[in-house]
């Protein structure tokens, strides 16, 4: 570790000197308020900029040990810390100082989910967090002064700012951390009390527009309130109690006329995989952390999916019982996201209809007449549902606003009348009675369980391709660029980043062509889980703009990249 005035020594040294005297900087620095440590340093001002990790000087702030300790505690202080350096860099304002990037401090502030991250790091011995910054120049010329301000008053002034004990903001840190801890407990308890999904009461579900991740203003929004007869309640950790919605396992209907919430409403049950934050409006959305979005998704890669149970017998006699196609349509995409999410451990399927391929998922008593069985290859999904919660304790949770078929196999409906939800599943089973469809029930074989798939080795000699994220749906793996737009719980583009750097350790790691995909992508969070983002990061120190997926994701994102091998385990 250097000291202060050999830090100054050399950047006073550098000034006016060619951007590549940066390189000095590399290693670990004694600034006073927070120890420095250099872990990358760009080539000019215009590269990705430089990876610096902030250590602060113990004094700073010093937190409870049952903060530290505790997993779920470290994980909301982590998130509390970065989005107070967030605010203190709003506070700073833009600083520009030169050529390209020159200035710019960059900081992986969080949105509305509190997610493992590598932004910053909490150890009983420090606090760290992991920043980039574009070193200041005129062009390819140093500007030393520059440097000096960036390092010794614009980063010394975030790390005061949002973490010195003078003005932290003790009791906000509490409740953000009782309110995950909170989440985690309600979100753990769901299994035991036989439900896949809780909506609290009160909660706001609709977003202010399409793009948007924020609550749509609380004036119009209509709040969330559980039908009496669906109506559950959790006592928290915190003392809190809260009501609500619970979903049973099972098959659940959400019907409804259209525009009346339904998609909204699936929306927020899919995003309760995650804790999301005091003001989102759905922090009290909380499901099965299984549970996988699956939409027709035409044109995906498919490699060695059975999807048997629900395609098979194509024309000319082509096997599906290890599909692959390089374009599935949407009727395939359909089927194999379903059994690579059941591969992957998923107990929990939601899907809408405005998103799925119509044949996937009914064919009604008309067409049954019309094109009989044997020259039809899909089993409708309508036909699975049952079994699936029955022999491999899949639940499903649909929004159905066109396909009256689907009340047959319902558990329960949920009927969604100007955002307000009712349970209907008295009202369905009369419309069952009286108005049957008159279609045939189509499985004519039971479904097989998944077939477990391992992840091949690069040829020998085959050195491994780039493999990074472009945004938060579109890897890059050598040439080819990877559609992840599909993958709707992969929300945030630092996740789409470790995404990338999981999959490249693990075909570094893991991959020996016998160990499943599901095991390595198990195995993949419980490394960072265990051994922090650094174990994982391709750079030296560890970047600080990762925020960890779920197992399912990495899987998910893997089976679509069409330069990655992947065979069937026999047995
Ligand atoms: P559906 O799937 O039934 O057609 P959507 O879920 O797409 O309906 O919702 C239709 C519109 O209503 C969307 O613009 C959505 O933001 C809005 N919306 C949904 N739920 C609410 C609510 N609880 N309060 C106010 N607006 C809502
Ligand atoms: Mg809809």
């Amino acid at each position: 570790m250097q000291s202060l005035s050999a830090f100054t020594r050399v950047l006073r040294s550098l000034d006016g000197k060619v951007y590549t005297g940066y390189r000095e900087l590399h290693g670990e620095w004694d600034l006073g308020v927070a120890q420095l440590l250099v872990d990358h340093v760009q080539a000019d001002p215009y590269a990705p900029p430089t990876r610096i990790r902030l250590r602060a000087e113990p004094a700073l702030l010093v937190l409870p040990s049952d903060l530290i300790m505790d997993t779920d505690a470290r994980v909301a202080v982590e998130d509390f810390l970065t989005r107070r350096l967030g605010v203190a860099l709003e506070l700073l304002g833009r600083q520009r100082r030169g050529s390209g990037r020159s200035g710019v401090i960059l900081i992986d502030v969080p949105q509305q989910v509190v997610v493992p991250r590598s932004s910053v790091l909490v150890t009983s011995d420090f606090l760290e967090a992991r920043l980039a910054i574009g070193l200041p120049s005129d062009g390819r010329r140093i500007r030393g002064k520059d440097a000096e301000a960036m390092f010794l008053e614009d980063l010394l002034y975030l790390m005061t700012q949002a973490w010195s004990t003078a003005s932290f903001p003790s009791e906000a840190l509490a409740a953000h951390v009782a309110l995950y801890k909170d989440q985690q407990h309600v979100r753990g308890r769901l299994a035991a009390c036989g439900l896949i999904a809780f909506i609290g009461d009160g909660a706001l579900l609709a977003r202010k527009s399409g793009n948007s991740e924020l609550p749509m203003d609380a004036a119009v929004a209509v709040p969330f309130a559980a039908p009496e007869s669906m109506r559950v309640d959790f006592s928290c950790p915190s003392g809190r109690l809260v009501t609500g919605m619970g979903i049973d396992r099972g098959v659940t209907v959400i019907a409804g006329g259209g525009f009346h919430g339904k998609s909204t409403l699936l929306q927020a049950i899919t995003r309760g995989v995650y804790n999301h934050v005091s003001g989102d409006g759905r922090e009290w959305c909380l499901t099965e952390p299984t549970a996988v979005k699956v939409r027709a998704e035409d044109g995906r890669r498919v490699s060695r999916v059975d999807i048997s149970g629900f395609i098979d017998h194509l024309p000319r006699g082509r096997s599906t019982s290890a599909f692959s196609t390089q374009d599935a349509s949407g009727s395939t995409s359909q089927a194999a996201t379903i059994v690579e999410a059941l591969e992957l451990g998923s107990h929990v399927l939601l899907i809408d209809e405005d998103t799925s391929a119509a044949n996937f998922m009914l064919r009604d008593a008309r067409m049954q007449h019309l094109v009989e069985k044997h020259r039809e290859p899909i089993t409708p999904f309508i036909d699975r549902v049952k079994e699936l919660k029955e022999r491999f304790d899949v639940s499903t949770v649909l929004v159905i606003g066109g396909a009256g078929d689907y009340l047959d196999v319902a558990d329960r409906v949920v009927l969604l009348d100007e955002y307000r939800p009712y349970d209907a599943t008295a009202r369905a089973r009369e419309v069952v009675q009286t108005l049957p469809t008159g279609r045939a029930f189509e499985a004519s074989a039971a479904l097989r369980p998944a077939r477990a798939r391992a992840p091949q080795a690069l040829p020998v000699g085959a050195r491994l391709e780039r493999l990074d994220a472009k945004s938060s749906t579109v890897l890059q793996y050598g040439d080819e660029f990877v559609d992840l737009s599909a993958l709707e719980q992969l929300i945030d583009e630092s996740q789409a980043r470790a995404v990338a750097a999981l999959i490249r350790y693990g075909l570094l790691h893991r991959v020996d062509g016998q160990t499943s995909l599901a095991q390595i992508a198990d195995d993949l969070v419980s490394i960072v889980a265990e051994q922090g983002f650094a174990a994982i990061s391709p750079f030296a120190g560890c970047s600080g703009f990762y925020a960890l997926p779920r197992s399912i994701e990495i899987g998910m994102a893997w089976n679509r990249v069409r330069g990655l091998m992947i065979r069937t385990l026999d047995g």
